[in-house]
């Protein structure tokens, strides 16, 4: 791990910066289990995922405050997520909690980012190590933040530019799209993306778990 990258531990325990009350879950959309990274670890310009994603980032011209990136994460100055959950399980930070991310148009200031590694298949599969992660990373933020472990509510606001606003849950990054034909529920033909691959909220009911079928497993490859 590198030195100015700091892990989960260390932010728990932290003041709460703002008001946070959406957790919403993205995938990077690479090959699931693929690991995500340039060159070889220990090699010159060697980048781990959080610097592969936050190089993404850069070049969708995302930066962070400076002042941000020398307190926090400093050799990430563009990354739009707070965590990152590599294959091994691994969380990175991003963002600190205090900042905005840039994750969800419309969505960032009351909310948190988590990026899984993988998940560039319509029925994504993570690493048993990554469920944990996900599981541990989401329930720390329920309990700091007091947000309700269910999805999020959708109330409609005028003064949004998608009509409403979501707050008070957990969800994919596709269950933010609109609900197109207005009954209540975004459905697979509403997503405007696949992110993350997977039903949060059917994931939310089962405690937290995958389904066997959603574990990636190293002899597929
Ligand atoms: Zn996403």
């Amino acid at each position: 791990m590198l030195a100015n990258q700091t892990p989960i531990a260390r932010q728990v325990g932290q003041p709460l910066p703002r008001s946070i009350d959406l957790v919403v879950i993205h995938c990077a959309a690479t090959p699931s289990g693929k690991p995500l990274q340039q060159g070889k670890p220990g090699s010159v310009g060697y980048m781990n995922a959080p610097q592969v994603i936050d190089a993404w980032h850069a070049a969708r011209q995302f930066r962070r405050r400076p002042e941000a990136v020398r307190a926090f994460s400093s050799k990430l100055p563009s990354i739009g997520y707070h965590f990152i959950i590599d294959l091994t399980g691994e969380v990175w930070s991003g963002r600190a909690l205090t900042e905005v991310g840039a994750h969800a148009a419309e969505f960032n200031a009351n909310s948190v980012g988590i990026c899984l590694v993988g998940g560039a298949e319509r029925e994504a599969k993570y690493t048993a190590g990554q469920w944990k992660s996900l599981q541990a990373v989401v329930s720390m933020l329920l309990s700091d933040y007091g947000i309700p472990c269910a999805a999020p509510k959708r109330v409609p606001d005028k003064t949004r530019k998608l009509g409403y606003t979501m707050f008070g849950g957990v969800c994919g990054h596709r269950d933010l799209s609109p609900d197109g034909d207005g009954d209540g529920l975004v459905e697979p033909f509403e997503w405007t993306k696949t992110c993350p691959g997977f039903d949060v909220r059917a994931w939310l009911a089962r405690g937290m778990q995958p389904e066997v079928s959603q574990i990636y497993q190293e002899q597929q490859a």
